[in-house]
């Protein structure tokens, strides 16, 4: 078969990696793809937004399979216009990618099916959002309802700065995306990342991972898309895990599905591990990156099984089949480890050549996943984003996988590129 895989970040270029494995695929076709991708099938230069022209491309492409990486064109609607037209498309429906596309959406739908989260309000008014806030304890957390890039929450220390931050907010700091703000309750525990594919009813749980959003060591300075990621993620325990199938995502499932939105793709649900259990954090509508990157090296058996049965609502009754294809008994342990411009997340010069994947590329157990890269006049690679690389390893124990990614570093020849030290610190 063939797929057309949409985006271009370290996330699609696992994605691509895992999908080519499989003795189903014949094709990996992607847009816009990277210098990471093309290597692996044919790359189109319709941007991952541009909905006209995905749809044309879809058309001339005719793939059996799409795979939505990123979430912009899920909030377009991409999959609900490539379906109209009979294609079977992995991602959710413009509704149900509301989940991550409408914080106050996604608060509302935990609210009406009973799900563990932090308690919220959501407002317009500033002189409501402030009363509200003066019901709450410190650390505030204030967030843009709309997407936002990451950028649009802000925990607050002291209600001084939570009440500017709901004027900057409300104001316009994030255009129409946070002309809704949602306030809501701190909660204390450790984070992790579950991934569930499903076609709406049933559901295949991948591994737990653990993601890195803080720029430096010691989860220290500005947020940013992620630095890092390991999984399996030992904070999340069999008995841990058990919760979050029970309490969270089948109650969502089931709940989307009876209010007439089944939520069909891979639903990303951030959860707080904290004393008294686990409380959503946040959902999205695709995998994460970099925790995808971990997942998909990880992974030792096929993906494409899956991801088609979700596109094709085969999945539900037949849940264990598709894990065993999944072979998730041999999931190994995995880090990926992000270089980085040096200057992100703020800003960054574009241009410099990078050297060394391949010798990277040939240590044991690791593989560079590219994100923001291109390739220069004389075909050398060059960094042109933010997040540039993604090295990524296993190994036997995850103390094994992350010295081999930091070898793998170690080996990539890239004066303006930095990396945290610290990955999967928490595991160890
Ligand atoms: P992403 O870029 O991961 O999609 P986002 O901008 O949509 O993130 P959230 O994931 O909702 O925003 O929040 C960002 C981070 O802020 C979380 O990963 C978490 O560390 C912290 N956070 C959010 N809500 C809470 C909360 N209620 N209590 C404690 N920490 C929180």
């Amino acid at each position: 078969m063939n797929i057309l895989l949409i985006g271009s970040g370290g996330r699609e270029h696992a994605l691509a990696w895992k999908i080519d494995q499989s003795p189903l695929v014949d094709v990996v076709h992607s847009t816009p793809g990277n210098p990471g991708m093309d290597v692996i099938g044919p790359c189109f230069d319709v941007a991952a937004d541009d909905i006209d022209n995905l749809v044309k491309l879809t058309l001339q492409v005719e793939p059996d399979l799409v795979v939505i990486g990123p979430e912009a064109p899920l909030a377009l609607g991409l999959a609900d216009v490539l379906r109209a037209r009979g294609f079977d498309v992995f991602g959710p429906s413009k509704q149900a990618a509301q989940l991550e596309a409408s914080k106050a959406f996604s608060k509302g739908r935990m609210k009406a099916y009973g799900v563990p989260t932090a308690a919220y309000g959501e407002f317009t008014s500033p002189e409501l959002a402030k009363a509200f806030l003066r019901t709450m304890e410190a650390p505030y957390v204030l967030k843009a309802d709309g997407l936002a890039a990451g950028k649009g929450v802000v925990i607050a220390e002291t209600l001084e700065q939570a009440d500017t931050e709901v004027d900057e907010m409300l104001s316009g700091k994030h255009g129409d995306a946070s002309a809704t703000l949602v306030i809501e309750e701190f909660m204390h525990g450790e984070e992790a990342s579950i991934f569930v594919i499903t076609d709406g009813e049933g559901a295949v749980y991948l591994p737990a991972a653990q993601d890195h959003k803080r720029v430096g060591d010691g989860d220290t300075g500005p947020n940013t898309g992620g630095m890092g990621a390991y999984a399996p993620a030992p904070v999340v325990t069999p008995a841990i895990m058990d919760r979050i199938k029970a309490e969270i995502v089948q109650p969502m499932l089931k709940g989307m599905a009876a209010d007439g939105m089944p939520y069909q793709g891979v639903l990303y649900v951030g959860v707080m591990v904290m004393e008294d259990g686990p409380k959503v954090v946040e959902f999205n509508a695709r995998f994460g990156d970099p925790e995808c990157q971990a997942l998909m090296k990880g992974l030792a058996g096929d993906i494409v099984p899956a991801i088609l049965a979700s596109a094709t609502n085969g999945l539900a009754g037949n849940e264990e089949a598709f894990e065993s294809l999944l072979e998730l008994e041999r999931f190994e342990p995995t880090a990926t480890v992000v270089l980085a411009n040096k200057g992100y997340p703020g800003s960054y010069s574009k241009g410099s050549v990078i050297n060394g994947l391949t010798d990277a590329n040939n240590l044991p157990g690791v593989t560079v996943f590219q994100a923001g890269t291109d390739r220069d006049s004389e075909n050398a690679i060059v960094a042109v984003g933010g997040r540039v690389l993604n090295v990524t390893a296993s190994g036997d124990t995850l103390k094994e996988a992350i010295d081999r990614a930091y070898a793998g570093v170690d080996r990539i020849d890239w004066p303006e590129g930095f990396c945290r030290r610290d990955i999967g610190w928490r595991a160890l």
